[in-house]
């Protein structure tokens, strides 16, 4: 097992916001985890993460066996954990280029891998934007494909995006979708994969163009139902997230 969560219990500010999460990612695998706005979600992404202000109060996190519940967020990353946030925050003063070269392992003085600026230029940016301050005045999908652009220069063994198809217009996520599928090797078969992810999504745009093994759907902090995504899509099609409960309840 890649990620393991056991009976996980998180408070922000003294709330209760997830309330006892088990979820189980093997390698070369993909989950989806679906939910309505204000489920959990990014409180599970950012408790994996290990951001302090998500206080774990019962349960474990174990990554490649060992348990990184109470890591800090560097030492998760050095681990191989990468992450696409729903809205990244802008950073002046620090440039595109710059933060690439650090999360592709080179010095600030080398030049770019031109591999990254491969992915770049699939990602439509040209040079001149990678000179730009990280996320200043960018736009929705600028800043989404940045996000991923990132990943593919850090190029971890476990991928989490938040929200990567929120906010973004159908040509865009198309060119997001393209590298995502490169970053996870979907390419290969699941059991030939280094690398494994778990994709939030809202809504589940994304899965049109990016297939995932396994979906879960978390409600008010608990996955209420896990199986093949495109059955679950269909029952919240038909009945909502609200349908979704009666799984976990029977
Ligand atoms: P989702 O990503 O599924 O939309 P979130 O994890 O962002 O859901 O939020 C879940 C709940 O936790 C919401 O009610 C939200 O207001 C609350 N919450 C999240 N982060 C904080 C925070 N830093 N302080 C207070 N409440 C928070
Ligand atoms: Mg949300
Ligand atoms: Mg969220």
């Amino acid at each position: 097992m890649l990620l393991e969560i056991n009976d996980l219990v998180v408070e922000v500010n003294g709330k209760r916001i997830l309330n006892g999460v088990d979820l189980y990612i093997g390698k070369g695998e993909t989950h989806v985890l679906l939910g309505p706005n204000g489920a959990g979600k990014s409180t599970l992404f950012l408790t994996i993460l290990g951001f302090p202000e998500y206080k774990v109060v019962r349960g474990e996190i174990l990554f490649k066996g060992k348990d990184i519940t109470n890591l800090n967020t560097t030492e998760r990353a050095k681990m191989g954990i990468g992450v696409a946030f729903q809205n990244p925050p802008a950073i002046r003063g620090v440039r595109l280029i710059d933060l690439l070269k650090i999360e592709s392992g080179c010095s600030l003085d080398e030049k770019l891998d031109p591999k990254i600026y491969r992915f770049a230029t699939k990602l439509k940016f040209n040079k001149d934007f990678l000179s730009r301050d990280v996320n200043l005045g960018f736009s929705g999908g600028e800043m989404k494909r940045s996000e991923i652009l990132q990943l593919l220069a850090q190029n971890p063994e476990f991928i989490m995006l938040d929200e990567p198809d929120s906010g973004v217009d159908i040509e865009n996520v198309e060119i997001l979708a393209e590298m995502i599928n490169k970053l996870l090797e979907k390419d290969k078969k699941p059991s030939k994969r280094k690398k494994a992810g778990l994709i939030i999504t809202h809504l589940g745009y994304i899965l049109n163009f990016v297939k995932a093994e396994i979906a879960h759907v978390l409600l008010d902090g608990k996955i209420v139902c896990s199986g093949c995504p495109d059955e679950i899509l269909e029952d919240i099609r038909k009945e909502g997230f609200e349908g979704c409960k009666k799984c976990y309840e029977t």
